[in-house]
């Protein structure tokens, strides 16, 4: 399909790192999706909670499913707005790369572990990832990725760390935008998060569809479904609600954006980085009904005791392998420990084991916990 005039393409692309042949079959984006679906961080993702903590059910979401659903509403919108496909959907793929163990709750805690040592952002992990952290190819560290796909993954930076990235941490400091595929891959995010969340949290009984109904954005489609199919319940009725809402929310976030991009006629992506706002998004009317879900996930699902447990064990495991690690190097596999004497002066030794302890799945660090403190737990596997 034709690329609109403001969609990213290859052909002006700033490129990568390091330079490489063009593929003979595939495009450049398509090529960096790929290489994203073979790196090792990404099958990881399939033991990463996301809002559940892995072994809690076979049916909730982790981060690999989410990857995915975020992936299929990031596509949809870059196909109907006519921007880069392939692009958005290597976006999507990588954007919880650098994400640990036990979703925002392992986050919060190794950034905590970290204050002292330049902290730890999820998003920024993501880049690190795919520019260092990877060990695939004889030519270069990480992926080497194109520029745009890196401007993507890399959605939020402190000030402090962007202004170690060169170019491409130069938009928190100027204001501008990044590319129209990360700004779709950014909004996929949201709606594909807080649907699915609805989705796992009445299925886990945390939340009911009583309460949802407090908030126009599933009343309306609750309202529409009931009169049409008033016999429906169970797993059918969830799922058409939660599909409805799914749709509601692209079709007005494509519209919206087809407004905008009408509105301020972008020539070209530099046209996209400097226009002074995001050109994708919802309607006022739309983003204010999706607030209201986000604050009420917020306080009554990710903040449901039940929840608040698992978060309070994360918080537990991974502030004991930090603080054991660091405290005894002698404990990490010599794999790890190589990496802080080989690489001494670039990285530190913390640096490397928020690497180690960022890059575990639920089930690793929970096994690893046990190795170190449990007595009975055997050291040899
Ligand atoms: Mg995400």
């Amino acid at each position: 399909m034709a690329l609109a005039r403001y969609a990213a393409n290859e052909k002006h692309s700033v490129g990568r790192l390091y330079r490489e042949l063009a593929p003979p079959f595939r495009g450049e984006y398509q090529r960096d999706r790929d290489r994203i679906i073979h790196s090792s961080a990404f099958r990881r993702l399939e033991y990463k909670t996301q809002v559940f903590v892995n072994h809690e059910g076979d049916m909730f979401r982790t981060r690999l499913t989410h990857s995915i659903e975020v992936a299929q509403i990031g596509r949809t919108i870059a196909r109907a707005l006519s921007l880069n496909e392939d692009l958005t959907e290597a976006i999507c793929l990588a954007h919880d790369l650098g994400h640990t163990p036990f979703g925002h709750a392992g986050q919060d805690a190794l950034n905590q572990c970290m204050r002292e040592f330049g902290g730890f952002e999820h998003n920024l992990q993501s880049l690190r990832v795919v520019d260092q952290l990877e060990e695939k190819y004889a030519a270069f560290p990480g992926l080497n990725l194109m520029f745009e796909t890196r401007e993507g993954i890399l959605k939020h930076c402190s000030r402090k760390n962007a202004r170690k990235l060169g170019a491409l941490g130069k938009r928190f400091f100027n204001a501008s935008r990044p590319g129209l595929e990360a700004q779709a891959a950014d909004m996929a995010d949201e709606v594909a998060y807080n649907n699915h969340d609805v989705d796992d949290g009445l299925r886990s009984g945390l939340i009911t569809v009583e309460q949802l109904n407090e908030f126009a954005v599933f009343r309306e489609q609750y309202d529409f479904v009931a009169r049409l199919w008033p016999e429906l319940s169970g797993r059918r009725l969830i799922h058409e609600l939660v599909r409805r809402m799914i749709n509601s929310q692209v079709c007005d976030l494509i519209d919206n954006s087809k407004l905008k991009i009408r509105e301020f006629k972008p020539q070209g992506i530099e046209d996209v980085r400097s226009a002074g706002e995001n050109l994708i998004g919802m309607s006022a009317e739309m983003a204010k009904k999706h607030q209201q879900l986000k604050r009420f996930l917020r306080s009554d699902l990710y903040n449901h005791y039940q929840v608040n447990r698992m978060t309070h064990k994360a918080k537990k495991v991974i502030c004991v392998l930090f603080d054991t690690f660091t405290g005894n190097q002698s404990l990490l596999p010599d794999e790890v420990r190589r990496k802080i004497t080989s690489e001494a002066g670039i990285e530190t030794a913390e640096r490397v084991i928020a690497d180690y302890i960022a890059g575990m799945t639920d089930r690793y660090a929970i096994a690893e916990y046990d190795r170190i403190n449990n007595p009975h737990t055997n050291t040899f596997y």
